[in-house]
């Protein structure tokens, strides 16, 4: 395989990756922890989608690999079928790292 197919190769990778990543947002199993404290089920609704619009410049770095710098955070606000209410932001393009889940106190 030349240098260029290997290329473009990691490219496709790279971005079957992120899709991946962005889609596991919503495939994951998820539960309302305040419902799995209390050993009770419920259904989770999602109420809000937002994310931030922080302009930015992706790049390659010296070795050639693609750095998504993304700074934008994406904040996805829940609500179970017991009232239970919290949000979760998400930090990068693919959603890829956890920033942390803020419950809300009714
Ligand atoms: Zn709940």
């Amino acid at each position: 395989m030349g240098v260029i197919d290997e290329a473009i190769e990691r490219l496709w990778q790279r971005i079957m990756a992120r899709l991946r990543s962005r889609h596991r947002l919503f495939e994951e199993p998820k539960f309302c922890e305040q419902c799995q404290a209390a050993d009770q089920r419920s259904k989770i609704f999602i109420l809000q989608v937002s994310r931030t619009k922080i302009p930015y410049n992706p790049f390659y770095d010296e070795l050639g690999n693609f750095c998504d710098n993304d700074p934008n955070i994406t904040t996805i606000e829940f609500k179970c079928s017991r009232g239970h209410e919290w949000k979760e932001e998400k930090k990068g393009s693919g959603h890829e790292t956890f920033v942390g889940a803020i419950p809300k106190q009714i």
